[in-house]
């Protein structure tokens, strides 16, 4: 039977890019009738490694790369600019699904678009195919953003301690908020795209009920109105992880090599791993502080490194050719029989090294998901983008983490050396309380996409909503 295609229009973002990546490749290890052809955008913000997307050696998968378009010349928020960009790409995602897609198929079965893609949704109506979400972060920050149409254009207010969001349990922080909620370009970005989330036929959420149930149910609660009739249908189908690393944007074979190896020699759960996302960096003062925190704590340590572009925070970080120039003297020389450092690690294989105890973590929701399935707790140290509201909901939230105090200031956020050792010490001292937790719910996590689990037995669902429209046309 010949496949129908879905086209799937992904944020080209390397966070966004490793689970749409593993959803594709698991849709088509589950269904016989489905190809997939992803539509890759260059990166605004930098070398993601599109040109290494290792979807190509999938069979069934094609990869099509777009032109460039010019990026926005305003850049007030990062959310509106990326969506302002991404806007820009419309005209080469219609030209290519007319003429490349379109001709080479008897049937296209759905678009499949990112939370930033949401202008997507109207070449999908045009080519009478219903669209689906790809939700990349958390229910609860899924929720968050569904809850913003509610409050309509009334930003956050700065001056606020707290604020109610129906998909957290406790109230909220101001200081958990993202960037966005107090801007007014970024925050309208998203009111929009929520508006829209709802013009989906299926909203597909790289999480499990167990680990976010409250937020799940929260979605469409209390939606009375005409809207709600046609609300799109919710499906959990994770934790997708990419345990094999098919995405690795800086890999390099030797080096990992050289970190397993390191990693073999150590005992059962003592070293600390410390990552910080695809565009994690920090400036010379901060590391050095890091140094000290971890000498200080006397833990064994693999810590992830990279250098800060000279773009400043949101470009993709470098590999450092000498850590020498920001560590403390003789560092190196004290600590070699205790830490590694190392620049890009392939982390997903690290955490689920048997040596791995515990990760400090920027708490982009792929680390997250990566560290509860290898049942490996965190201490969460957010830095862009909704990482600040995902570290709430893990350590105050849900009990899943050991949270790390950020000081504020004029020259932007700051810990200390002394924070550092004393939440290493919380994390890694120890069979605590939040270890066990974490543990708990990593069976959950792996029970849920098993046979038999709700993950897996939702993705069959959405699979089914997939084929109705094809066998409805
Ligand atoms: N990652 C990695 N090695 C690194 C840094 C990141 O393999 O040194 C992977 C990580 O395992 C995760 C992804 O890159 O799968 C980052 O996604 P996440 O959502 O955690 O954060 P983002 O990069 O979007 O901030």
């Amino acid at each position: 039977m010949e496949r129908a295609e879905l086209v799937f229009v992904p944020t080209p973002a390397v966070g966004h890019l490793v689970s749409t990546i593993e959803f594709a490749f698991r849709l088509l290890d589950q269904s016989h009738r489905f190809s997939v052809t992803i539509l890759v955008m260059k990166s605004p913000f930098g070398v993601t490694g599109d040109q290494s997307l290792p979807a190509a050696s999938h069979p069934h998968i094609k990869l099509i790369y777009l032109p460039n378009v010019d990026p926005p010349t305003e850049r007030v928020s990062a959310e509106k600019y990326l969506t302002d960009y991404i806007e820009n790409y419309k005209g080469h995602v219609r030209d290519t699904i007319f003429t490349r897609v379109l001709p080479n198929t008897s049937q296209v079965a759905g678009m499949v678009i990112d939370m930033f893609c949401t202008t997507m949704i109207d070449i999908g109506n045009e080519l009478k195919v219903p669209s689906f979400l790809f939700f990349t972060s958390g229910a609860a920050y899924l929720g968050l953003l569904m809850y913003l149409p509610k409050r309509a254009d009334v930003l956050f207010d700065e001056s606020d301690c707290e604020s109610i969001i129906p998909s957290y349990i406790q109230p909220v922080p101001t200081s958990a908020l993202p960037a966005f909620a107090f801007n007014k370009g970024g925050y309208m970005s998203f009111v929009n795209h929520a508006r829209r989330f709802r013009e989906t036929k299926g909203i597909i959420i790289n999480s499990s009920v167990e680990l976010e149930s409250h937020a799940v149910s929260s979605l469409f609660d209390g939606d009375e109105d005409e809207q709600s009739k046609s609300q799109p249908h919710v499906y959990t189908i994770g934790p997708l992880i990419d345990i094999k690393g098919k995405y690795q944007i800086q890999f390099n074979q030797t080096k990992v090599d050289g970190i397993m190896k390191w990693l073999d020699d150590q005992s059962p759960k003592s070293v600390v791993f410390l990552c910080f996302g695809s565009s994690g960096s920090f400036d010379e003062n901060q590391l050095k502080e890091i140094a000290i925190g971890l000498e200080q704590s006397g833990q064994r340590f693999l810590w992830s490194v990279r250098q800060r572009p000279t773009t400043g925070r949101l470009g993709i970080p470098g590999e450092y050719t000498s850590y020498d120039e920001f560590l403390p003297q003789d560092f190196s020389k004290r600590t070699k029989d205790i830490g590694m450092l190392c620049g890009w690690a392939p982390q997903a294989e690290v955490l689920g090294h048997k040596a791995i105890g515990g990760f400090v973590s920027h708490c982009g929701w792929n680390s997250i998901l990566e560290s509860l399935w290898f049942g490996v707790p965190i201490v969460t140290w957010p830095i862009y983008a909704e990482q600040q509201i995902n570290a709430f909901q893990m350590a105050r939230d849900m009990g899943l983490g050991v949270e790390l105090r950020v000081v504020y200031n004029k020259d932007g956020d700051f810990v200390t050396a002394d924070e550092i050792e004393k939440a290493l010490r919380r994390l890694m001292e120890g069979d605590n309380e939040i270890r066990k937790r974490v543990q708990e719910m990593s069976r959950k996590c792996r029970n849920a996409v098993d046979d038999g689990g709700s993950s897996s037995a939702s993705f069959r669902s959405l699979i089914q909503a997939m084929l109705a429209n094809l066998n409805s046309t």
